[in-house]
């Protein structure tokens, strides 16, 4: 097995793994959207809220603001040494105290340990209008995609690698396909077609459909796939992927240990 990486950035990472199959390909899919563990709000008790959303409305949209958090320190509830009741590892506590008129965004949220705070400093909250009032306490914990959707570390998405061939004795160079790939993969060069960027196909398949002589084939190769994983949590890319990854290795070591 191959791994290239094709694009890098803070929210996303591209990669090509050679010499693999669809099945590990979606195990690893899967893995990384709802069983990687990421931070989020779990309750909050209200202890001022005049504001136009209703405790509930609000609860839900703190809910959903990812928190980063420190792989160190934190465990699932489940897996901690207090059993799930609460404490340091497993647990932490966010406030907030604002009065209108103005606007609450995430960074108004206090945390108790610096690691965990918002991804995003501007998600706005709510507004307060003069007069109104919003205070509470939140309780944040670590969670997966498979409990609840706000606790999802990534989209990822793959596709299989593009393969075009473009048959030169039935090719009639009329540069239809130029003018239809979306992707610009087809590019005039001199009086015949050139290929560009061909991992940058979609395999749309507006080419074939367009090009009157049959002469180009299109498909995907199952055995080298491209990966797309995008962050929408507290976990950059290239941690989700290590995550994930640990967590096949651990279910392969147990069904390993149950088949002994
Ligand atoms: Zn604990």
């Amino acid at each position: 097995m191959k791994i290239q990486i094709l694009k890098k950035s803070n929210q996303q990472i591209k990669f090509l793994v050679e010499d693999t199959s669809p099945a590990f390909a979606n195990a690893l899919r899967k893995i990384m959207i709802s069983e990687v563990p990421t931070m989020a709000i779990k309750y909050v008790e209200f202890e001022k809220n005049n504001s136009v959303l209703f405790d509930e409305v609000l609860a839900h949209r703190l809910g959903l603001i990812p928190l980063t958090y420190d792989e160190k320190i934190y465990r699932l509830p489940d897996k901690c040494k207090c059993g799930g009741k609460g404490c340091s590892h497993c647990q932490v506590r966010l406030t907030l105290e604002k009065k209108g008129p103005c606007v609450v965004h995430a960074s108004d949220l206090k945390s108790a340990d610096p690691s965990v705070k918002p991804v995003e400093k501007n998600i706005i909250i709510v507004e307060l209008l003069k007069g109104q009032e919003l205070k509470f306490e939140a309780v944040a914990s670590l969670g997966t995609g498979e409990q609840h959707a706000k606790y999802q570390a990534a989209n990822v998405s793959f596709r299989y690698k593009p393969s075009i061939r473009i048959n030169k004795g039935k090719c009639k160079n009329c540069f239809e396909c130029v003018k239809v790939c979306p992707k610009g993969i087809f590019r005039k060069d001199g009086k015949t077609i050139k290929l560009h960027n061909v991992i940058e196909c979609t395999l749309c398949g507006a080419c074939t459909d367009t090009c009157k002589y049959n002469a180009i084939s299109v498909s995907g190769d199952e055995k080298n796939i491209i990966f797309t994983v995008e962050t929408i949590s507290g976990l950059k890319p290239a941690q989700i992927i290590k995550k994930a990854l640990k967590i096949l290795n651990d279910k392969s070591v147990e069904l390993k240990k149950a088949i002994k």
